[in-house]
């Protein structure tokens, strides 16, 4: 396995042309579009179309590719992609999106090779630049290394830098990560960090996936990664956009308001490419759907709002905007969650529930958030056999089955050693 820039390139023809493409470029840096920031190791910042298209037909011939990007969104609604990196087995590269004149043509279809596997860490983010740039291209295959990491023994949302720990013994300095990505030129500094996110992810992807072949779960990450790679992760959809609100509504007819008053603000902020909060803040959003005021001159009383913002067209906005929440009817509006307590029966079967899937997850080095979530401990606590993933596959082998179990009072939970141990209950 190549392990470092400077490693060794087993392919012949490939690695000359590499060879000579640096030389090339110490003595002619413009022509070839291949700055070297680095004589040794040689790094590699792209910023034409003609070495993005070679490099990435060489990248085509590996089985797979290590992808990161850098973006800012700070000041947008929509990412702004300022660099990516890729690490094939062979070689790695930095691109340089903002080089003028560069066409990232060649990366996408890279990123569009069903014969090539992606490999990212904790990828959403990166699809969903990707998706956003290449008009709804979403790169395929993917490996995510944070969800192969979960059932592998290293837990959940285990961060780059841990598993670059733990798998490589390395320690990266990751003080470069909230730098400004999109100046010119970068510094050393940055270009070292940003090829650091890729050269080490092709060292944990080898191992991850020989775990997997070896322990003969690569299936049980289908859905995480067909969630990755469906289109509705990544569609915008205004309509929806109260989902990500926090509840804070008194009724569902302010709830109507509440949807209305979401989608005109992420149209908005679309539409401008500012934060959603440039166009209203939250909290004037839960203000605005539980006073509902039918006249731009009654947003003067509410304090949320600035003085003088009454007199601005989004005060009229708002208003249309209300007005078609009060007109609608209140039994297409989706049920406010209602926060019922729980009996104390459920409560104390969820807390068994909990401390067994602890334990199995444990022994089987999965984590647990894998296996079930509290929405699912919730069902089965209170339902005879619900339709819940945790009571399905290998998650009934490893937990649901034990669970249904615990619940019948064929099962029981002790302690050997400090271990939480579960035993059969001979059937009486
Ligand atoms: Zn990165």
């Amino acid at each position: 396995m190549a392990s470092g820039p400077a490693g060794p390139m087993s392919r012949p023809g490939a690695s000359d042309r590499v060879r000579q493409e640096n030389a090339l470029s110490l003595l002619k840096p413009s022509d070839s579009g291949v700055r070297p920031v680095y004589k040794r190791p040689a790094m590699r910042v792209i910023t034409s179309t003609s070495a993005l298209s070679e490099t990435c037909s060489r990248l085509a011939a590996g089985d797979y590719v290590a992808v990161d990007t850098e973006f800012m969104r700070e000041q947008t609604f929509w990412p702004d992609l300022c660099l990516i990196q890729l690490a094939g087995p062979h070689e790695e590269v930095i691109v340089d999106p903002l080089a003028e004149g560069i066409d990232l043509k060649p990366f996408y279809e890279l990123m569009a090779d069903k014969s090539v596997v992606k490999v990212f860490h904790a990828a959403r983010q990166d699809v969903e630049i990707v998706f956003s740039e290449a008009g709804g291209l979403i790169p395929t295959p993917i490996f995510d290394t944070q969800i192969a990491a979960m059932v592998c023994g290293f837990g959940e949302s285990v961060s780059y830098v841990n598993l670059v720990k733990k798998i490589t013994g390395r320690d990266l300095d990751k003080s470069s990560r909230f730098t400004d990505w999109s100046r010119r030129p970068l510094s050393e500094k940055q270009l070292v960090y940003a090829i650091g996110d890729v050269t080490h992810l092709r060292d944990i992807y080898t191992h991850l996936k020989t775990e997997l072949e070896t322990t003969g779960r690569e299936s049980w990450l289908d859905e995480e990664m067909a969630e990755l790679t469906a289109p509705s992760t990544y569609e915008s959809h205004p309509e929806n956009a109260w989902q990500r609100l926090k509840m804070r509504v008194k009724n569902r007819k302010a709830l109507a308001v509440l949807i209305e008053l979401a989608a005109w603000r992420e149209r908005q902020a679309q539409a401008q490419d500012v934060p959603r909060g440039r166009i209203l803040r939250d909290e004037a959003l839960y203000d605005i759907a539980n006073q509902q005021p039918t006249a731009p001159e009654k947003l003067s009383e509410l304090r949320t709002l600035s003085d003088g913002f009454a007199r601005s067209q989004r005060a009229k906005d708002i208003i249309d905007a209300v007005k078609r929440g009060l007109e609608r009817d209140p039994k297409t509006v989706p049920a406010l969650p209602h926060n019922q307590p729980m009996s104390a029966e459920a409560t104390a079967t969820i807390e068994l529930l909990k401390v067994l899937l602890k334990a199995s997850a444990a022994r089987h080095r999965v984590a647990p958030r894998l296996i079930a979530d509290s929405e699912d401990l919730e069902r089965i606590a209170s339902e005879a056999e619900p339709d819940v993933p945790a009571l399905k596959g290998w998650r009934r082998q490893l937990f649901g089955e034990d669970a249904l179990k615990l619940k019948r009072g064929e099962l029981a939970l002790t302690l050997a050693k400090g271990e939480v141990l579960a035993l059969s209950l001979p059937n009486s």
